[in-house]
C-alpha cells in the first residue's frame, strides 16, 4: 500500500503526518500556532547543529536572526549585538539620512572593546551633569573635551572619585574644577591593540583608558568593566575586511536615492526595500536603480505574500525577500486594510517560489517564540526578521520605564500614528506621497524587559538547535531538504490541540517574583501563556 513505508527491522509503520505541500493543499491560511512538526530520529547532539543560512545570495549568517528596522528594535547598539552573536540588524530609516548613515557607520567601525561613542562633556558642565548621567547611564568616568564633543582635544577626564565627597551645595561647580588634567591623565594612542590598552590599564589600576590621536583628539574611550566583559563571539556575522555586517532600510520614494547614497558610502553591506506591499512599480525601478548604481549591495525587496508578488520583484533581481503583511504584533493591517495573508502560509508559498531562483526568504513578523522560529524555517524560510521578541532588550533603542512595578520597554509599528509623528520617513512604508489622509496601520505598546541580547540571542540559538534536533535535522539546509523531499511531516493542530500545547491548569503565579536584578517579573497567566516558550529564558535571566 502507498501509505506504509518499509523501516526495516520490524516491518511496516504507517505514513503519519502531512508533507508541507499536503498541509497547505487545502487553502486555508496558517499561522504558525495552527500546525507542529512531527519528531524524527535523534542521532547527533543539540549543539552540534549547523544553523549557517543565506540572508541575500550573497551574504550568509551564522545564525538565522534578524532584527526589524523599527525605531524601537534597530539602532547600532541593536545591530553590533546581533552581529555579534551571529544574526544581523536593520537600521531603521525613521530618521534623517545623517542619523541613519552614521549608526551603520559605528557599526562598521565597531571594534569590540573599544567605546566610539562615550557620553563626553566641556569643562563647563558641572558635576550635577555627571551625576545625571550616573543617573541615566550608570557610570561616572567620563572624558572631558574642550566643548564637550568626540575628536576634539581631550583636556580632562572625571572619575567617581574625583567627586566623591563633594556636598549637594557644591553640584554647581564646573567640571574644570574637579577633573583629573590632561597631563596627569593615562591615556593611549590611536592605534594600540585591545591587549595592549587592557595591560595599561591593568598596570594603572585605573577604570577609564582614553585613547587619542596623534593631535591629542579623543577617538574611543575603553572601560575597565568591559574589558571584563569581554569575550569570543565565534558566531559573529563579519565581511571579508572583519567588519561587522549591517543592514539599512530605505524607502522607494526618489528623494531616498540621497539616503542610499550616504548608507553606501557609510559602508552599509545589504539594504532592505521597507514597503508594508512590495509588488509595486516603485520598488521596480528602485531596484533596478540600486542595481546600476552600486552593483556591490545586495537587496532585500518585499513585502510580499504571495508567488506572484514575489516574482515581480525575483525578476527586478532582488537578492532576498522579507515575507510578510499583517503579522506584526504591532499591526493593524489586516484589520484596517483587509489585506495580508496569515504568516506560516505566506512563508511557505512565497519560499517554495523563490527556491527556484535562489533567492532567500525572511520570514517577517509573529515570531513570539523560539518555535515560531523552527517552524518559520521548516517552511522554507531562511532567517527570520523579529521586532517584539527583541524590543525590550538592552540594546534596543529607547529607556526602561516602569508600570505596576514591571521594567519595560516601549516597542511601537512603523506605522502607528505615535512613529510617524516622530519622521515622516516612517509614513513611507505606509502611504504614497499623494495621500492626503492617513490611516493607521500599526499600534504602540510597551515589551517586558528582556535582559541583554548576549544573553537572549544564544538562548534563541539554542532552542533553534534543540527544535532541529528534535526533528532529527542536523543543519537547516537539511531542515529544508527534509521538506521539500516530504520527509518532513506537519499536523494540523485543532484549537483544543492549542490550548493543550500551552500553559494549562496551573494556578495563578505570583505576580510579584523578583529576577535576580531586583526587577519585577510580569508572570500574570496572561503574559505567562503569551510568552510560555520564552519562561525557561526568564528563569535563567
Ligand atoms: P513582530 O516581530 O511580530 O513584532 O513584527 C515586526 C514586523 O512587523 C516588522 O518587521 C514589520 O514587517 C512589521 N511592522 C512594523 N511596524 C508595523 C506597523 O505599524 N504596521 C504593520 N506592520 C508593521
Amino acid at each position: 500500500m502507498a501509505d506504509y513505508l518499509i523501516t526495516g527491522g520490524t516491518g511496516y509503520v504507517p505514513d503519519d503526518g502531512q508533507t508541507g505541500a499536503q498541509l497547505f493543499a487545502n487553502g486555508d491560511g496558517m499561522t504558525y500556532n495552527d500546525f507542529l512538526i512531527l519528531p524524527g530520529f535523534i542521532d547527533f547532539p543539540a549543539d552540534e547543529v549547523d544553523l549557517t543560512s543565506a540572508l541575500t545570495k550573497k551574504i550568509s549568517l551564522r545564525a538565522p536572526l534578524v532584527s526589524s528596522p523599527m525605531d524601537t528594535v534597530t539602532e547600532s547598539q541593536m545591530a553590533i549585538g546581533m552581529a555579534l552573536c551571529g544574526g544581523v540588524g536593520v537600521i531603521h530609516h525613521n530618521c534623517t539620512p545623517e542619523f541613519q548613515a552614521n549608526e551603520v557607520r559605528k557599526v562598521k567601525k565597531y571594534e569590540q572593546g573599544f567605546i566610539l561613542d562615550p557620553v563626553v562633556m566641556s569643562p563647563k558642565h558641572t558635576v550635577r551633569d555627571v551625576n545625571e548621567a550616573k543617573k541615566h547611564f550608570g557610570f561616572s568616568g567620563i572624558p572631558i573635551t574642550a566643548n564637550g564633543h568626540m575628536g576634539e582635544k581631550l583636556v580632562g577626564l572625571v572619575t567617581q572619585r574625583d567627586i566623591d565627597f563633594l556636598t549637594q551645595e557644591e553640584f554647581g561647580v564646573p567640571l574644570s574644577d574637579v577633573m583629573t588634567k590632561y597631563e596627569d591623565l593615562v591615556v593611549a594612542h590611536s592605534g594600540v591593540t585591545l591587549k595592549d590598552a587592557n595591560g595599561i590599564l591593568q598596570k594603572s589600576k585605573k577604570g577609564k583608558l582614553p585613547i587619542v590621536n596623534d593631535d591629542g583628539e579623543l577617538v574611543a574611550l575603553i572601560a575597565r568593566t568591559d574589558t571584563k566583559k569581554n569575550r569570543e563571539f565565534p558566531l559573529a556575522s563579519k565581511d571579508e575586511k572583519k567588519q561587522l555586517i549591517v543592514g539599512a532600510a530605505i524607502s522607494t520614494h526618489e528623494e531616498d536615492k540621497k539616503r542610499l547614497e550616504l548608507l553606501q558610502q557609510a559602508g552599509v553591506d545589504f539594504l532592505v526595500l521597507d514597503s508594508s506591499q512590495g509588488n509595486s512599480t516603485y520598488q521596480i525601478n528602485m531596484i533596478k536603480y540600486i542595481k546600476k548604481t552600486y552593483p556591490e549591495l545586495q537587496i532585500i525587496g518585499g513585502n510580499v505574500v504571495t508567488a506572484a508578488q514575489a516574482k515581480n520583484l525575483i525578476d527586478a533581481g532582488v537578492d532576498g525577500l522579507r515575507v510578510g503583511m499583517g503579522s506584526g504584533s504591532i499591526c493593524i493591517t489586516q484589520e484596517v486594510m483587509a489585506v495580508g495573508r496569515p504568516q506560516g502560509t505566506a512563508v511557505y508559498k512565497v519560499a517554495e517560489y523563490a527556491r527556484r531562483f535562489g533567492v532567500p526568504v525572511i520570514a517577517d513578523g509573529g515570531i513570539s517564540s523560539v518555535g515560531h522560529v523552527i517552524k518559520a524555517l521548516a517552511l522554507g524560510a531562511s532567517t527570520v526578521m523579529m521586532g517584539s521578541m527583541l524590543a525590550g532588550t538592552s540594546e534596543a533603542p529607547g529607556e526602561y520605564f516602569f508600570a505596576d512595578g514591571v521594567r519595560l520597554k516601549k516597542y511601537r509599528g512603523m506605522g502607528s500614528l505615535d512613529a510617524m509623528e516622530k519622521h515622516r520617513s516612517s509614513q513611507s512604508r505606509y502611504f504614497s506621497e499623494s495621500d492626503k489622509i492617513k490611516v493607521a496601520q500599526g499600534v504602540s505598546g510597551s515589551i517586558v524587559d528582556k535582559g541583554s541580547i548576549n544573553k537572549f540571542v544564544p538562548y534563541l540559538i539554542a532552542g533553534i538547535q534543540h527544535g532541529c534536533q528534535d526533528i532529527g535535522a542536523r543543519s537547516l539546509s537539511n531542515l529544508r531538504s527534509m521538506m521539500y523531499s516530504g520527509e518532513l511531516k506537519f499536523e494540523r493542530r485543532t484549537p483544543s490541540a492549542q490550548v493543550e500545547g500551552g500553559v494549562h491548569n496551573l494556578h495563578k503565579r505570583g505576580y510579584t517574583e523578583e529576577d535576580s536584578r531586583g526587577y519585577k517579573k510580569d508572570n500574570s497567566i496572561r503574559n505567562c501563556v503569551q510568552q510560555a516558550a520564552l519562561l525557561p529564558y526568564y528563569m535563567y535571566t
